[in-house]
């Protein structure tokens, strides 16, 4: 299988983490590796080094000639697939292949390939912990943040690989073949990489696009869109649902999810049990359950590890309780979209803390869910004056400054018995942060603080 990425001259186009774990890594298994990158990456000196260590060679501030120069690219899952480097390398032939796809070829054991425009990173940790619970050792990697094949040590002892699958690194599959496939929801975003809405829809689908009847297509039978395409799907399929019964797959019924894999109706677990909140987070856990029991999980063990998720960081995640108020952190939500998720995932009334780097947010689309769920917003960062303006109409809306603290101590201020304080910010974090991880963290260091 192998065979096409040994002795080979190979290009990777893009040094950020999967681009510089992919060359490591290509290198250790016998190829002529460069490595070439638009700009000059962060703490370059460090990484040349490393680089040298190995073998491998580098440019930065642009791809020269030698990149065509190779059998074959590497692709950086950030890197679009429309980027020039990228056109020219298809207009000569030259295979282009993903990160991912790369680790699959020399990963040993099944693999598990989650898809979606939303839900992707929870789901595959929420499928990791399902394992994990149940003894298993997956190795979870991909999108979530860890380069596939920057895992390769622990390959060995691994029984599983679950992978976050995003759109991009689909694009850049040949065999990479998932015995379980999973498409979490297909909604319009990223379409700016797309030429249309069919497009990406498509992209999505290559997730199962080699496998056969043999392996296992987990989908979400709430989603108009992806319905079209399953006559496509050669593997078997198996749909959950949070809106209907279904003859087989998993749903919710009653308060609770249940399966049906083998003819009888099985209650795995209350929806009440799970930590994570929202309706958003049952579905989740509907695929974790159906992942979970393709593989041969009992009913038990995923009901014991569902019980104990207790979500991913920065995705409406639990902080603290303070004299009856929770806090909640949900920094990951840079858009209206998910913004709009975690006003859902509440019955108390919620202070809301949004705002930092604009990005055109239409936020009258949210206007409703203000009205209903938000009593009071603290507006933040460069975007304050303009979430102001736009919020009043639906609730009420007071500055929170550019000083982050004052607006975690006014919330706390603000905030009643039995209410909950939220950071959805619906806006980037560049304003005030260096990405939306540092804003989570600031946030929970200044919650931990408070009294
Ligand atoms: P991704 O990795 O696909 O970006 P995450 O698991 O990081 O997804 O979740 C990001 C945000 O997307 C969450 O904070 C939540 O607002 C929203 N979300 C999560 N799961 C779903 C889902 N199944 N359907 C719709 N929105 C979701």
């Amino acid at each position: 299988m192998s065979d096409q990425l040994i002795n080979k001259k190979i290009a990777v186009i893009g040094a950020a983490r999967s681009g510089i774990a992919v060359s490591l890594f290509l290198s250790q298994k016998g190829n002529t590796v460069l490595l070439s990158d638009m700009k000059t990456p962060e703490h370059h000196e460090e990484l040349e080094k490393k680089l040298a260590a190995a073998g491998i060679s580098w440019e930065w501030n642009g791809h020269t000639d030698k990149v065509f120069d190779c059998d074959l690219l590497v692709v950086s899952p950030g890197v679009p697939s429309n980027v020039p480097v990228l056109v020219k390398a298809q207009g000569l032939k030259l295979p282009v292949l993903s990160e991912i796809e790369v680790g699959s070829v020399f990963f040993p054991k099944p693999i598990v390939a989650i898809t979606g425009t939303n839900g992707k990173t929870t789901t595959t940790a929420l499928a990791g912990h399902l394992f994990e619970t149940a003894g298993e050792k997956p190795v979870v990697a991909g999108n979530i943040g860890i380069a596939f094949t920057g895992t390769s040590e622990s390959w060995g002892s691994a029984t599983h690989g679950i992978l976050e699958a995003s759109s991009f690194q689909l694009d850049h599959i040949d065999r990479f073949h998932p015995v379980v496939s999973v498409i979490l929801n297909i909604t319009p975003d990223h379409l700016d990489r797309y030429k249309t809405f069919n497009h990406y829809a498509r992209s999505k689908f290559r997730v199962t696009e080699t496998q056969t009847e043999k392996d296992v297509f987990i989908y979400n039978a709430d989603d108009d869109i992806i319905a079209p395409y399953l006559n496509e799907v050669k593997a078997q399929k198996w749909p959950f649902s949070v809106k209907k019964p279904l003859h087989f797959g998993a749903w919710l019924e009653n308060g609770n999810l249940v399966a049906q894999l083998n003819g009888e109706k099985e209650v795995i677990l209350r929806a009440d049990e799970l930590i994570i909140p929202g309706i958003h987070n049952i579905s989740n856990a509907l695929a974790g359950i159906l992942i979970a029991r393709s593989q041969g999980i009992s009913n038990e063990k995923i009901a014991e590890g569902l019980r104990s998720f207790k979500g991913v960081e920065h995705r409406i995640e639990f902080v603290r309780e303070l004299d009856g108020v929770k806090y909640y952190n949900d920094s990951k939500a840079t858009n209206v979209d998910s913004v709009k998720v975690a006003l859902q995932s509440f019955k108390q009334p919620i202070i809301l803390i949004a705002g930092g780097r604009e990005h055109g947010n239409m936020y009258k689309d949210i206007g409703d869910l203000l009205k209903k769920h938000v009593r009071l917003v603290i507006a933040i960062g460069e975007t304050a004056e303009k979430v102001q303006r736009d919020m009043h109409a639906f609730t009420t809306v007071i500055p929170g400054s550019m000083d982050f603290s004052y607006a975690v101590n006014l919330a706390r201020k603000e905030a009643k018995e039995g209410e909950v304080v939220l950071l959805s910010p619906a806006c980037k974090s560049f304003d005030m942060f260096t990405d939306f991880e540092d804003r989570g963290r600031k946030f929970k260091n200044l919650v931990n603080g408070l009294n």
